[in-house]
Protein backbone atom coordinates (compact mmCIF):
# COMPACT_ATOMS: atom_id res chain seq x y z
CA UNK A 1 0.00 0.00 0.00
CA UNK A 2 1.40 2.98 -1.56
CA UNK A 3 0.14 5.36 1.95
CA UNK A 4 1.87 3.12 3.98
CA UNK A 5 5.22 2.50 1.95
CA UNK A 6 5.58 6.66 1.83
CA UNK A 7 4.69 6.51 5.67
CA UNK A 8 8.06 4.25 6.03
CA UNK A 9 9.72 6.21 4.16
CA UNK A 10 9.02 9.59 5.71
CA UNK A 11 8.99 7.74 9.50
CA UNK A 12 13.13 6.79 7.92
CA UNK A 13 14.15 10.64 8.18
CA UNK A 14 15.87 12.39 5.90
CA UNK A 15 19.15 11.66 7.67
CA UNK A 16 20.64 9.32 10.20
CA UNK A 17 17.61 6.45 9.48
CA UNK A 18 17.56 4.13 12.15
CA UNK A 19 15.96 0.72 11.80
CA UNK A 20 14.61 -1.51 14.15
CA UNK A 21 13.57 -4.97 14.60
CA UNK A 22 10.97 -6.02 11.94
CA UNK A 23 10.60 -2.88 10.57
CA UNK A 24 14.12 -2.46 9.04
CA UNK A 25 13.23 -4.92 6.33
CA UNK A 26 10.24 -3.22 5.16
CA UNK A 27 12.06 0.41 5.14
CA UNK A 28 14.98 -1.08 3.08
CA UNK A 29 12.48 -2.80 0.41
CA UNK A 30 10.84 0.75 0.04
CA UNK A 31 13.58 2.53 -0.16
CA UNK A 32 15.13 0.10 -2.37
CA UNK A 33 12.18 0.37 -4.73
CA UNK A 34 11.80 4.19 -4.45
CA UNK A 35 15.29 4.86 -5.31
CA UNK A 36 15.07 2.68 -8.47
CA UNK A 37 11.58 4.38 -9.40
CA UNK A 38 13.94 7.54 -9.07
CA UNK A 39 16.63 5.92 -11.37
CA UNK A 40 14.14 5.20 -13.54
CA UNK A 41 12.48 8.88 -13.59
CA UNK A 42 15.78 10.89 -13.81
CA UNK A 43 16.38 8.58 -17.23
CA UNK A 44 13.50 9.19 -18.83
CA UNK A 45 13.23 13.13 -17.90
CA UNK A 46 9.88 12.30 -15.61
CA UNK A 47 10.91 15.16 -13.30
CA UNK A 48 10.13 18.50 -13.25
CA UNK A 49 10.75 21.91 -12.08
CA UNK A 50 8.03 24.61 -10.97
CA UNK A 51 8.88 28.22 -9.92
CA UNK A 52 7.74 30.12 -6.80
CA UNK A 53 7.99 33.83 -7.45
CA UNK A 54 9.22 36.40 -5.40
CA UNK A 55 7.67 39.75 -4.39
CA UNK A 56 10.28 42.55 -3.87
CA UNK A 57 8.87 44.81 -1.49
CA UNK A 58 10.29 47.64 -2.15
CA UNK A 59 9.24 48.08 -5.68
CA UNK A 60 6.35 45.82 -5.78
CA UNK A 61 8.05 43.26 -8.51
CA UNK A 62 8.42 40.20 -9.33
CA UNK A 63 12.54 39.91 -8.65
CA UNK A 64 13.53 36.16 -9.17
CA UNK A 65 11.73 32.55 -9.05
CA UNK A 66 12.97 29.71 -7.09
CA UNK A 67 12.62 26.42 -8.66
CA UNK A 68 11.46 23.22 -7.10
CA UNK A 69 11.52 19.85 -8.35
CA UNK A 70 8.42 18.01 -8.82
CA UNK A 71 8.18 14.11 -9.01
CA UNK A 72 4.73 12.38 -9.00
CA UNK A 73 4.85 8.84 -9.33
CA UNK A 74 2.11 6.43 -10.25
CA UNK A 75 0.86 6.20 -6.59
CA UNK A 76 1.14 9.72 -6.23
CA UNK A 77 3.70 12.60 -5.42
CA UNK A 78 6.81 12.17 -3.46
CA UNK A 79 8.05 15.30 -1.53
CA UNK A 80 11.67 16.68 -2.77
CA UNK A 81 12.51 16.61 0.74
CA UNK A 82 12.31 12.61 0.27
CA UNK A 83 13.86 11.99 -2.66
CA UNK A 84 16.80 14.64 -2.57
CA UNK A 85 18.28 12.94 0.49
CA UNK A 86 17.50 9.55 -1.09
CA UNK A 87 19.17 11.01 -4.63
CA UNK A 88 22.36 11.63 -2.36
CA UNK A 89 22.16 8.29 -0.57
CA UNK A 90 21.51 6.56 -4.13
CA UNK A 91 24.61 8.43 -6.45
CA UNK A 92 21.76 10.18 -8.31
CA UNK A 93 22.32 13.74 -7.03
CA UNK A 94 24.77 14.71 -9.44
CA UNK A 95 22.51 13.46 -12.40
CA UNK A 96 19.58 14.97 -10.88
CA UNK A 97 21.01 18.20 -10.28
CA UNK A 98 22.22 18.73 -13.89
CA UNK A 99 18.79 18.09 -15.35
CA UNK A 100 17.38 20.98 -12.38
CA UNK A 101 20.39 23.37 -13.89
CA UNK A 102 19.47 22.67 -17.32
CA UNK A 103 15.51 23.04 -17.06
CA UNK A 104 16.28 26.09 -14.55
CA UNK A 105 18.20 27.96 -16.88
CA UNK A 106 15.93 27.14 -20.04
CA UNK A 107 13.31 28.61 -17.98
CA UNK A 108 14.97 31.61 -17.46
CA UNK A 109 15.80 31.90 -21.12
CA UNK A 110 12.41 31.37 -21.86
CA UNK A 111 11.03 34.45 -19.50
CA UNK A 112 13.79 36.71 -20.77
CA UNK A 113 12.73 36.42 -24.42
CA UNK A 114 9.35 37.34 -22.91
CA UNK A 115 10.82 40.53 -21.48
CA UNK A 116 10.65 39.13 -17.63
CA UNK A 117 14.33 39.22 -17.32
CA UNK A 118 14.23 38.10 -13.74
CA UNK A 119 16.41 35.82 -11.86
CA UNK A 120 16.15 32.24 -11.02
CA UNK A 121 17.25 30.57 -7.89
CA UNK A 122 18.10 26.76 -7.63
CA UNK A 123 18.31 24.92 -4.79
CA UNK A 124 21.33 23.36 -3.85
CA UNK A 125 22.17 20.52 -1.08
CA UNK A 126 25.82 20.23 0.57
CA UNK A 127 26.80 17.25 -1.43
CA UNK A 128 25.86 19.01 -4.48
CA UNK A 129 27.85 22.22 -3.48
CA UNK A 130 31.34 19.94 -2.50
CA UNK A 131 31.58 18.58 -6.47
CA UNK A 132 34.98 19.46 -7.19
CA UNK A 133 34.19 21.14 -10.49
CA UNK A 134 30.91 22.83 -9.32
CA UNK A 135 31.63 26.27 -10.67
CA UNK A 136 32.91 24.97 -14.31
CA UNK A 137 29.81 23.01 -14.62
CA UNK A 138 27.53 25.70 -13.83
CA UNK A 139 29.68 28.44 -16.09
CA UNK A 140 28.93 25.97 -18.99
CA UNK A 141 25.35 25.34 -18.53
CA UNK A 142 24.96 29.16 -18.09
CA UNK A 143 27.20 29.28 -21.55
CA UNK A 144 25.34 26.32 -23.55
CA UNK A 145 22.19 27.94 -22.34
CA UNK A 146 23.22 31.42 -23.55
CA UNK A 147 22.09 32.58 -19.64
CA UNK A 148 23.92 35.04 -18.13
CA UNK A 149 25.32 34.26 -14.43
CA UNK A 150 23.91 37.49 -13.31
CA UNK A 151 20.74 35.60 -14.03
CA UNK A 152 21.10 32.45 -11.50
CA UNK A 153 20.99 32.51 -7.51
CA UNK A 154 21.86 29.56 -5.98
CA UNK A 155 20.05 28.36 -2.78
CA UNK A 156 22.02 26.57 -0.11
CA UNK A 157 21.92 25.74 3.54
CA UNK A 158 24.03 26.11 7.07
CA UNK A 159 25.14 22.16 6.08
CA UNK A 160 27.24 23.61 3.56
CA UNK A 161 29.21 25.78 5.57
CA UNK A 162 30.46 23.54 8.37
CA UNK A 163 31.91 21.93 5.47
CA UNK A 164 35.86 22.09 4.69
CA UNK A 165 35.71 26.08 5.84
CA UNK A 166 38.20 27.11 3.37
CA UNK A 167 37.05 24.53 0.29
CA UNK A 168 33.50 26.16 0.58
CA UNK A 169 34.85 29.88 0.55
CA UNK A 170 36.89 29.15 -2.01
CA UNK A 171 33.49 27.89 -4.48
CA UNK A 172 31.62 30.94 -3.15
CA UNK A 173 34.05 33.64 -4.05
CA UNK A 174 34.27 31.77 -7.56
CA UNK A 175 30.54 31.77 -7.94
CA UNK A 176 30.29 35.71 -7.09
CA UNK A 177 33.36 36.19 -9.45
CA UNK A 178 31.24 34.55 -12.28
CA UNK A 179 27.98 37.02 -11.35
CA UNK A 180 26.19 34.73 -9.57
CA UNK A 181 24.10 35.74 -6.53
CA UNK A 182 24.48 33.26 -3.42
CA UNK A 183 21.37 32.64 -0.29
CA UNK A 184 21.42 31.24 2.73
CA UNK A 185 18.04 29.36 2.54
CA UNK A 186 16.12 27.52 5.96
CA UNK A 187 17.96 30.43 8.21
CA UNK A 188 17.12 29.92 11.88
CA UNK A 189 16.54 26.07 11.72
CA UNK A 190 20.18 25.13 12.23
CA UNK A 191 22.97 26.77 14.42
CA UNK A 192 21.96 30.43 12.33
CA UNK A 193 25.43 31.69 13.39
CA UNK A 194 25.80 35.31 12.65
CA UNK A 195 29.10 34.46 12.46
CA UNK A 196 28.37 32.88 8.65
CA UNK A 197 27.54 35.93 7.43
CA UNK A 198 30.70 37.63 8.26
CA UNK A 199 32.84 34.89 6.87
CA UNK A 200 30.84 33.83 3.46
CA UNK A 201 29.89 35.83 0.76
CA UNK A 202 26.24 35.86 1.19
CA UNK A 203 24.14 38.04 -0.94
CA UNK A 204 20.71 37.05 0.77
CA UNK A 205 19.36 35.06 3.80
CA UNK A 206 15.98 33.34 3.24
CA UNK A 207 14.46 33.83 6.83
CA UNK A 208 12.80 30.10 7.58
CA UNK A 209 9.58 29.91 7.72
CA UNK A 210 8.81 28.39 11.37
CA UNK A 211 9.83 32.24 12.07
CA UNK A 212 7.02 33.64 9.66
CA UNK A 213 4.32 31.49 10.34
CA UNK A 214 3.09 32.37 14.60
CA UNK A 215 3.55 36.41 12.88
CA UNK A 216 1.94 38.65 14.21
CA UNK A 217 0.81 36.76 17.58
CA UNK A 218 3.84 35.21 18.92
CA UNK A 219 6.11 37.72 19.56
CA UNK A 220 9.28 36.22 20.94
CA UNK A 221 9.23 35.90 16.53
CA UNK A 222 8.21 39.10 16.00
CA UNK A 223 11.54 40.27 17.86
CA UNK A 224 13.73 37.93 16.46
CA UNK A 225 12.51 38.56 12.81
CA UNK A 226 12.90 42.21 13.61
CA UNK A 227 16.40 41.40 14.88
CA UNK A 228 17.64 39.26 11.95
CA UNK A 229 16.37 41.76 9.79
CA UNK A 230 18.07 44.59 11.64
CA UNK A 231 21.42 43.02 11.51
CA UNK A 232 21.27 41.35 7.99
CA UNK A 233 20.32 45.07 6.75
CA UNK A 234 23.68 46.50 8.60
CA UNK A 235 25.79 43.76 6.91
CA UNK A 236 23.93 44.91 3.43
CA UNK A 237 22.78 41.24 3.02
CA UNK A 238 19.10 41.37 1.50
CA UNK A 239 16.23 39.33 3.67
CA UNK A 240 13.55 37.65 2.30
CA UNK A 241 10.87 35.82 4.21
CA UNK A 242 9.72 32.32 3.28
CA UNK A 243 6.31 31.06 3.50
CA UNK A 244 4.56 34.29 3.85
CA UNK A 245 0.51 33.16 3.78
CA UNK A 246 -1.47 35.80 4.63
CA UNK A 247 -2.03 39.72 4.68
CA UNK A 248 -1.20 40.39 7.88
CA UNK A 249 2.15 38.42 7.52
CA UNK A 250 3.08 40.35 4.55
CA UNK A 251 2.11 43.20 5.71
CA UNK A 252 4.55 43.04 8.83
CA UNK A 253 7.23 41.78 6.47
CA UNK A 254 7.24 44.96 4.71
CA UNK A 255 6.81 46.98 7.91
CA UNK A 256 9.95 45.94 9.76
CA UNK A 257 12.16 46.22 6.65
CA UNK A 258 12.27 42.62 5.03
CA UNK A 259 13.17 43.24 1.47
CA UNK A 260 11.27 40.20 -0.37
CA UNK A 261 8.22 37.83 0.67
CA UNK A 262 7.80 34.64 -0.79
CA UNK A 263 4.89 32.01 -0.15
CA UNK A 264 1.24 31.03 -0.62
CA UNK A 265 0.00 34.34 -0.08
CA UNK A 266 1.55 35.91 -3.19
CA UNK A 267 1.83 32.89 -5.02
CA UNK A 268 2.40 28.95 -5.38
CA UNK A 269 4.79 27.76 -7.40
CA UNK A 270 3.82 27.40 -11.28
CA UNK A 271 4.68 25.94 -14.03
CA UNK A 272 6.98 27.82 -16.11
CA UNK A 273 4.21 29.35 -18.76
CA UNK A 274 2.04 30.08 -16.00
CA UNK A 275 4.69 31.77 -14.32
CA UNK A 276 4.70 33.96 -17.26
CA UNK A 277 1.26 34.50 -17.22
CA UNK A 278 1.15 35.63 -13.73
CA UNK A 279 4.22 37.98 -14.33
CA UNK A 280 1.79 39.47 -17.12
CA UNK A 281 -0.89 39.53 -14.94
CA UNK A 282 0.68 40.93 -12.11
CA UNK A 283 2.12 43.94 -14.52
CA UNK A 284 -1.41 44.59 -15.61
CA UNK A 285 -2.56 44.81 -11.86
CA UNK A 286 -0.06 47.30 -11.18
CA UNK A 287 -0.76 49.27 -14.31
CA UNK A 288 2.55 48.55 -15.69
CA UNK A 289 3.19 48.45 -19.50
CA UNK A 290 4.21 45.00 -20.04
CA UNK A 291 5.61 43.77 -23.61
CA UNK A 292 4.49 40.44 -23.34
CA UNK A 293 2.42 39.33 -26.29
CA UNK A 294 0.05 36.74 -24.02
CA UNK A 295 -3.73 37.41 -24.70
CA UNK A 296 -6.07 37.25 -21.68
P1 LIG B 1 13.14 25.26 0.33
O1 LIG B 1 14.21 25.54 -0.67
O2 LIG B 1 13.24 25.94 1.64
O3 LIG B 1 11.77 25.57 -0.42
C1 LIG B 1 10.63 26.09 0.21
C2 LIG B 1 9.56 25.03 0.40
O4 LIG B 1 8.43 25.64 1.03
C3 LIG B 1 9.02 24.44 -0.90
O5 LIG B 1 8.64 23.09 -0.60
C4 LIG B 1 7.79 25.29 -1.16
O6 LIG B 1 6.84 24.65 -2.00
C5 LIG B 1 7.27 25.46 0.23
N1 LIG B 1 6.47 26.69 0.40
C6 LIG B 1 6.51 27.83 -0.32
N2 LIG B 1 5.64 28.74 0.15
C7 LIG B 1 5.03 28.17 1.21
C8 LIG B 1 4.01 28.62 2.15
O7 LIG B 1 3.50 29.75 2.09
N3 LIG B 1 3.64 27.75 3.12
C9 LIG B 1 4.19 26.51 3.23
N4 LIG B 1 3.74 25.71 4.21
N5 LIG B 1 5.14 26.05 2.38
C10 LIG B 1 5.56 26.87 1.39
P2 LIG B 1 9.04 21.89 -1.57
O8 LIG B 1 8.89 22.31 -2.99
O9 LIG B 1 8.34 20.68 -1.08
O10 LIG B 1 10.60 21.73 -1.31
C11 LIG B 1 11.08 21.32 -0.07
C12 LIG B 1 12.60 21.41 -0.02
O11 LIG B 1 13.17 20.46 -0.93
C13 LIG B 1 13.13 22.76 -0.45
O12 LIG B 1 13.08 23.67 0.64
C14 LIG B 1 14.55 22.39 -0.84
O13 LIG B 1 15.38 22.33 0.29
C15 LIG B 1 14.37 20.99 -1.41
N6 LIG B 1 14.36 21.05 -2.89
C16 LIG B 1 13.32 21.31 -3.74
N7 LIG B 1 13.74 21.30 -5.03
C17 LIG B 1 15.07 21.04 -5.00
C18 LIG B 1 16.11 20.90 -6.01
O14 LIG B 1 15.90 21.06 -7.22
N8 LIG B 1 17.37 20.60 -5.58
C19 LIG B 1 17.67 20.48 -4.24
N9 LIG B 1 18.95 20.19 -3.89
N10 LIG B 1 16.75 20.61 -3.26
C20 LIG B 1 15.47 20.89 -3.64
MG1 LIG C 1 15.11 27.19 -1.32
MG1 LIG D 1 13.78 27.43 2.66
MG1 LIG E 1 13.94 23.87 3.03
Amino acid sequence: NADAAMYAVKKAGRRGIRFFGPEMNENARVRLGLLNNLRQAIQSDDLRLVFQPRLDLHTGRIDSAEALLRWNTKDGPVSPEVFIPLAEEGGLIHALGDGVLHKALSAQRQWSADSHDITVAVNLSPRQFAVPDLVERIEAATHRLGVSPERLEIEITEGVMIQNVESVRRTMYALKELGLTIALDDFGTGYSSLAYLKHFPIDILKIDRAFVCEIPENTQDVAILSAIIGVARALGIRTIAEGVETQEQADFMKQVGCDAIQGYWFARPLDSQSLLDFIHRHDVRAGRPTSSHIAF
